[in-house]
């Protein structure tokens, strides 16, 4: 490995973007190390708050979504080493660690991906009221702010106008960047494993277990080479695409059972290995080889739901988080039942249909969209639940947790968010009929 002696560098902190492919975040930190002939320190913090228990009572993070991350950063940092370059893992709090590796090293840059979160957001505040020199990039949509056709801060909140205005007259995404074929030499790290030795020793032990995948799963990662990471990740999509899996997807896309009734890309777009962009990309060669028809289109409709998730979030950032959420009225004096939301959580309210999905959602860390639909209209409107206990929930489970699509799908739901129709309730007795006609998705998952 090439290193660089000590002195002012360009630390770059991996977020949900663990990839090298389409990565303008990280190319303008390599970008900046050029300019200042310095060098270049990818580091991933693994949150302690993460380990930490809800304020609904559960852990926020399961073990399943931590080995699924864990992979991702070990093809992350298999990669980096080809590169001669290495991925330097700490445990802690990422502002404090980040403060003492920037002084460590004499004032250096931090760069990193914008996330606009609350929780995310607030930490890059920190480190810039500390004095830090902080370089944040958007990077997660499939457009870039500048090329909208409104300002960021206006956009529409009803999904519909806000597709109309892009696909007038045609969507504007840029090409994915090329991968990352070369990395700037990294400091002299000896001293930091004494400054920070509790750190990365804590890093090392939080090594997540083997997963143990239900074989039932829609999403058997683990059990047959599904792995999180890029490498899977760019395997994967190539998979779906050459089993012609596109052409198909739009009558498929409402499905419970199998591996092949939607994409499955989420796992790998919430950790970043894989990238929206590069996504969209491999769908506008496919249309390409094999002709444009509903289906397709429909894949790059759902990725416009992703991206008004995380616009929305720049717009409306914490008022996302309160229970009335956009809503003028102030709900909060609904009642929460926390019987029912045990109930719910371990699958034992009674209804076969959401009993089945619960099973699915704690034995596999991955559920369909129907499901989460199902499952979320069930506790808010049937159950009469506080709807952020069941995001809490999803949040701790899903391995494609994406902090914006469960924010936004769960208060979407709750009626408290650009719903133009003002909450959702599905009939789980119509749904069942509906998408599970002979019972088999409830008789797979009655235990
Ligand atoms: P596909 O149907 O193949 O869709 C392709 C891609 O489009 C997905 O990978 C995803 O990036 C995007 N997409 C599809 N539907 C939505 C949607 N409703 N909102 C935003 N993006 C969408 N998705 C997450 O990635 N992480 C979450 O934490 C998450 N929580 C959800 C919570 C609730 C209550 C609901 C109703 C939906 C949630 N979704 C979440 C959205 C959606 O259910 C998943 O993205 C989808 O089921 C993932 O499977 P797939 O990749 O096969 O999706």
């Amino acid at each position: 490995m090439s290193s660089h002696p000590s002195g002012p560098g360009v630390i770059y902190w991996f977020r949900n973007d663990l990839r090298l492919h389409d990565q303008p975040a990280l190319q303008s930190a390599i970008e900046l190390a050029q300019k200042l002939q310095t060098w270049l320190l990818p580091v991933y913090i693994h949150d302690d708050a993460l380990d930490a228990q809800t304020p609904w009572g559960f852990a926020r993070t399961s073990p399943q979504r931590k080995a699924w991350t864990q992979m991702a950063l070990q093809d992350l940092a298999q990669q980096l080493n080809a590169l001669h370059s290495q991925l330097f893992q700490l445990k802690g709090k990422p502002v404090e660690i980040l403060m003492a590796l920037s002084h460590h090293f004499q004032g250096s840059w931090i760069v990193c991906e914008d996330i606009a979160a609350p929780f995310e957001q607030a930490h890059v505040q920190q480190l810039k009221d500390a004095q830090l020199k902080v370089q944040t990039v958007w990077q997660s949509t499939l457009m870039r702010p500048a090329d909208l056709p409104f300002d960021v801060r206006k956009v529409p909140d009803q999904f519909t106008t806000f597709r109309q205005l892009l696909e007038r007259p045609t969507i504007l995404v840029q090409d994915p960047l090329p991968v990352i074929t070369s990395m700037p030499p990294l400091p002299d790290v000896k001293a930091l494993h004494t400054h920070l030795k509790a750190q990365i020793e804590a890093a090392d032990s939080s090594t997540a277990k083997e997963p143990k995948i239900d074989p039932r799963s829609a999403f058997p990662w683990g059990l047959s080479g599904l792995k999180g990471g890029e490498t899977s990740a760019l395997a994967h999509l190539s998979h779906y695409c050459s089993n012609k899996l596109p052409s198909t997807y739009k009558l498929t896309r409402n499905g419970l059972m199998g591996f092949e009734y939607s994409t499955k890309w989420s796992p790998w777009l919430a950790t970043g290995a894989l990238s929206a962009r590069q996504a969209w990309a491999a769908i506008k060669a496919y249309e390409a080889t094999h002709g444009a028809n509903h289906s397709t289109y429909w894949i790059g409709f759902e990725l416009l739901w992703r991206d008004h998730f995380r616009w929305l979030h720049l717009k409306h950032g914490h008022k996302l988080y309160r229970r009335q959420g956009l809503s003028t009225e102030t709900r909060v004096h609904k009642a929460h039942s926390p019987e029912n939301f045990e109930a719910w959580c371990t699958a034992k309210t009674g209804h076969p249909f959401i009993d089945a999905g619960m099973r699915e959602l704690t034995s596999t860390s991955y559920l369909s969209n129907r499901m989460r639909q199902n499952l979320a209209s069930y506790l808010i409107h049937d159950l009469g639940c506080d709807w952020r206990a069941g995001a809490a929930w999803f949040e701790t489970h899903l391995i494609d947790f994406d902090v914006y699509s469960n924010q936004g799908n769960w208060l979407y739901l709750s009626g408290c968010g650009t719903d133009p129709r003002g909450g959702r309730r599905f009939n789980p007795d119509k749904q069942a009929r509906d998408y599970d006609p002979d019972g088999s998705y409830r008789a797979l998952w009655r235990h």
